[in-house]
């Protein structure tokens, strides 16, 4: 589908006809009635960062006392217990881009958590971490992956794209490493055999075209991926947040509008398997809606996240209400870890 092809569709077509043209290719993709979700633990390295982004309530400035925190290895520790407990197996790590930390700092912390939790996942650092950490040490995305992977780091999350358009991402986080740096990242950890996922932040000071621009981007990303490696395994977009943020106010996105997006999403991105519906900004509602417009994933429940929620999203969800929510929308839940590898849900109470 050419860009012109996708906008026409996307500002065109009628939404019940949309959805069904991307339902068809989410059978075609990932055939059959289950839905699956996952139990992970997002939690901030450091909420100290150099970038500024306007639309983020979360970071601070490095002397900010009060206010700047690093986590510590208890209160990992204390976390990641939990998450084991609720049957978890994933700590989907990020942080600020801090003005010290560089390669070590993150070696340290992996190895220390996968030394205590040798079962655990690692889903860690979105592009503009590894793109700040090779500055800082003045070392290539590839020995920085490389070095992070000895260390324990199994995959990347797709953080920090917001829209890849340097004109709307020079606006929105003038410090972040640009359009450029976040795909480079992302094929040579594509290059290096790591899974990693991909996201659009939409609804702000982009337009459709440039929404458009953003997935195929990211389609022909997934064309250079090396032949029997997963690339980009899934694909979350999400409506910008901007409650009591420095931008200024923007109409906030129709659940209509959001049902599109995911649609388009699911017929552009023809090489990207999985596309995940984001409850956690939009709603259970909307989310169960986008099932039926080629949404195929619910995420994670979500046990801890900070930077959305400060922002405006407060929706919460637990595993049952998740598999509920699937179920009631006419499908059967499936517990999955990052890979997409079915899992067995299972609560540990003591
Ligand atoms: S969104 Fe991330 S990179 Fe931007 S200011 Fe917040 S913590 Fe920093």
């Amino acid at each position: 589908m050419t860009e012109d092809e996708a906008l026409f569709l996307y500002e065109q077509a009628p939404v019940n006809e949309l959805m069904a043209l991307a339902d068809k290719s989410r059978q075609q993709h990932v055939p059959g009635n289950g839905v699956s979700w996952q139990i992970d633990r997002n939690v901030n390295i450091t909420n100290v960062c150099i970038s500024g982004c306007l639309f983020c309530n979360f970071h601070c400035k490095i002397h900010e006392t009060g206010k700047a925190f690093t986590t510590s290895i208890d209160d990992y520790c204390r976390k990641i217990d939990e998450l084991f407990a609720l049957g978890g197996d994933q700590l989907l790590l990020q942080g600020g881009l801090h003005p010290h930390y560089g390669l070590d700092f993150y070696t340290v912390l992996f190895r220390e958590l996968k030394q205590r939790y040798p079962e655990l996942k690692l889903h860690a650092l979105g592009p503009p971490e590894v793109a700040h950490i090779a500055r800082l040490e003045k070392m290539s995305y590839k020995e920085v992956l490389l070095t992070l992977r000895e260390a324990g780091l199994d995959s990347l999350p797709g953080a920090g794209a917001e829209i890849l358009i340097d004109r709307v991402r020079k606006q929105l986080s003038p410090g972040k490493p640009d359009s450029q740096a976040w795909l480079d990242v992302m094929r040579e950890a594509h290059q290096l055999g790591f899974t990693t996922s991909a996201t659009m932040v939409f609804g702000h000071i982009e337009t459709k075209r440039e929404r458009i621009q953003h997935l195929i981007k990211l389609r022909d990303l997934q064309r250079e991926k090396p032949a029997g490696t997963t690339g980009f395994l899934s694909f979350i977009c999400w409506p910008m947040q901007t409650k009591d943020t420095q931008l200024p106010p923007v109409p906030s996105v129709s659940p209509v509008e959001y049902v599109k997006t995911i649609a388009i999403s699911r017929l552009v991105l023809d090489n990207i398997p999985n596309i995940q519906a984001s409850w956690l900004t939009v709603g259970r509602e909307t989310a169960q809606v986008c099932l039926h417009a080629g949404a195929n994933d619910l995420g994670s429940i979500m046990i801890e996240e900070h930077v959305v929620s400060s922002a405006g999203a407060h929706h919460r969800m637990g595993a049952e209400e998740m598999q509920q929510t699937i179920r009631e929308a006419g499908f059967e839940p499936w517990l999955r870890d990052q890979q997409y590898n079915s899992r067995q849900y299972a609560v540990n109470h003591n």
